[in-house]
């Protein structure tokens, strides 16, 4: 007998009906199969849950914690009820009750550990367990959430420590596709990715997979489905790249609106500086992605050019402010409308020409690029915000990969 792992996004849960749906889904599986499933809330619930937090201007971690993961509690009741009615002998357990230890950084907690030996336990006693995903708990006993779109996360862990023999992301689309396909209808359906350029793919922004769920399936080997709860179709395989036969040079273009721009002009010109901005940023727990540091005309002045993620904007101004004796700049400016979009290949590696494309393709659609970052297999650049769709559609078209 087998153990497969199955998560189910929020609108494969939406509702009665689709959780009925998701129901005969993981009927066919438990015919001959355990079956461990992951559930997320219903679509729309975990907003819900932060706008009542940022309703009462709530600044309480376990409150939020508590309040961010209420609605997976909905989900995996409502579907092992349903089963057990169907005769499936079935389990809802919360993170808590597995448990699903996690260090102390709530609303994007760490998993440290999950208890093997009792959820071995359950797979003996029921045929099916529902789990619910996104949620943990620490040391102190307190309820953690592992950052938005963390179901995925939980997934993957659970079926790593079960050692399952699959595990399938069931979601809203067919797979992962060349881009987004809410935003570009002619994106095509990719059969099968490294796990390299999925785990690019999600960090520059593709939503479609929790980029810590790739990471994880990544050091575990562990071959990952994404297919559509809704059509019977297969999906995408996110596979380790040894088994990848053909390389795109590109399989796919991202975006991401989530990161700002931070400018500081007038800073001395002399060795050392950008070890001092850098390092005070960091020993902060600032993340800085992209940067660009400008030659200065006069040799005495530079200007350097950096981003960080939205929520950290504020933060990273007030410590460069406070450190101004320090660093000696002239002004700070900052730019909350930009755009992060990449190009991501593993043939990337062996070919020429793949960023001159991008750069002239932008340039084609006098789009100006404010900063540039690469990695072996990913190019990304920083523009202004009201260009993304038209940068993303062009880029597209111009790497072949509309269907
Ligand atoms: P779920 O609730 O099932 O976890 P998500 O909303 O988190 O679903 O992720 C699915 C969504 O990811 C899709 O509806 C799609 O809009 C978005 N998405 C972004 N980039 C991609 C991509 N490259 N391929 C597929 N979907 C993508
Ligand atoms: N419900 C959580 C969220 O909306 C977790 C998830 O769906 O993956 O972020
Ligand atoms: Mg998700």
């Amino acid at each position: 007998m087998s153990l497969i792992v199955m998560k189910f996004g929020g609108t494969s849960v939406a509702n009665i009906d689709r959780i009925k749906n998701v129901a005969k889904i993981v009927e066919k599986e438990a015919k001959n199969n355990k079956v461990i499933v992951v559930l997320s809330a219903m679509s729309g619930v975990t907003n819900q849950m932060q706008n009542y937090i940022d309703e009462i201007n709530s600044q309480q971690s376990i409150e939020n914690d508590l309040l961010l993961t209420s609605g997976e509690n909905v989900t995996i009741a409502l579907l092992s009820a349903i089963l057990n009615n169907k005769k499936i002998k079935s389990i809802p357990l919360l993170g808590w009750q597995i448990p699903i230890i996690t260090d102390n950084n709530f609303q994007n907690a760490k998993i440290l550990n999950i208890d093997n030996i009792r959820l071995n336990n359950f797979l003996e006693q029921f045929n099916v367990l529902v789990i619910a995903g996104f949620q943990g708990i620490n040391y102190e006993g307190y309820i953690t959430s592992l950052g938005r779109g963390g179901s995925d996360t939980t997934a993957v862990a659970i079926a790593s420590v079960t050692n399952a023999d699959r595990c399938d992301i069931y979601t809203d689309v067919e797979g992962v596709y060349s881009t987004d396909p809410n935003v570009v209808p002619e994106a095509r359906k990719i059969s099968k990715l490294a796990f390299e350029e999925m785990l690019e793919m999600s960090s520059t922004g593709a939503k479609v997979l929790h980029t810590r769920s790739v990471e994880l399936a990544m050091k575990n080997n562990l071959v990952l489905q994404v297919l559509s709860s809704i059509t019977n179709k297969p999906g995408t395989f996110i596979i380790d790249d040894n088994n990848l036969i053909e390389k795109e040079i590109v399989s796919g273009v991202s975006y991401s609106s989530n990161e700002s721009k931070i400018t500081i002009s007038g800073i001395p010109d002399k060795p050392g500086i950008s070890a001092l901005i850098f390092g005070i940023l960091a020993d902060k727990n600032i993340n800085v992605d992209m940067i660009v540091q400008n030659i200065s005309q006069d040799g005495i002045n530079a200007n350097i050019t950096f981003t960080v993620p939205n929520n950290e904007l504020n933060y990273a101004k007030e410590i460069l402010q406070n450190n101004l004796n320090k660093i000696n700049f002239k002004t700070l400016k900052t730019d909350q409308k930009v755009s992060k979009i990449s190009v991501i290949g593993m043939g990337m590696m062996s070919q020429s020409g793949v960023a001159q494309k991008m750069f002239k393709t932008l340039a084609n659609n006098f789009i100006n690029i404010l900063a540039i970052s690469t990695s072996e297999i990913k190019i990304s650049v920083l523009i202004d915000e009201k260009f993304t769709n038209i940068a993303v559609k062009s880029l597209h078209e111009a790497y072949n990969l509309n269907k």
